[in-house]
């Protein structure tokens, strides 16, 4: 950023702004001067929102999903079931999962993807902690890590860790575009693969 450009504070809301996952300095300049324009008390609206959020959200002790409570709305729920586990990537993934109005278990959320080329192993991901929650009563574990490369590795090295612990695995259906990311994936595309899962070992 040019810093002759902008005054001190433009330049600071744009540094943070810019920040953002997908938002490059044009877009943060282009949202910067909009925050600045509205007259109204939308900035502060904005800022009391995002304080709010980072205040009172935090992860759930049971399957690390974003909360406001602890354990979260879904691991509370009675009406649950809490014998299938869902493992996802991220926090999102479990929004994707829940629009389809599909899935009735509970989820456990990684926290990410096995990824060696960014030094991502296990111990960077909650999988030990996935395996402290396989009592007796878990009988389902399905696998719904994303579908590129790191998904796939995720959910092979899941998978091989998970077979002599004798519960059911399973892995969401290929009806899913390679490389999908579940967010993107519509209601419908996704409902079919969970229901499509199959066994793996
Ligand atoms: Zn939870």
């Amino acid at each position: 950023m040019d810093s002759t450009v902008y005054s001190e504070s433009m330049q600071k809301l744009i540094g943070e702004l810019s920040r953002l996952p997908g938002i490059g300095s044009k877009s943060a300049a282009r949202l910067a001067y909009y925050i600045v324009k509205c007259d109204d008390d939308y900035p502060l609206r904005l800022a009391e929102a995002i304080t709010g959020a980072k205040a009172n959200l935090r992860y759930c002790s049971v399957c690390h999903n974003i909360t406001e409570q602890d354990p979260c709305v879904i691991c509370s729920d009675a009406g649950r079931d809490h014998s299938t586990i869902c493992v996802v990537e991220q926090a999102k993934d479990v929004i994707a999962i829940e629009r389809t109005r599909q899935y009735r278990g509970v989820y456990h959320v990684l926290g990410g993807a096995l990824s060696p080329m960014e030094g991502i192993g296990p111990e960077e991901l909650r999988i030990s902690e996935l395996v402290s929650r396989l009592t007796g009563d878990v009988t389902e574990v399905i696998l719904a890590t994303s579908l590129g490369v790191e998904g796939e590795t995720t959910a092979m090295y899941l998978a091989r860790m998970l077979s002599p612990l004798g519960v059911k695995t399973t892995r969401i259906a290929r009806g899913l575009p390679s490389g999908a990311d579940l967010e993107y994936t519509d209601e419908a595309t996704l409902a079919n693969a969970l229901d499509g899962r199959r066994e793996i070992s």
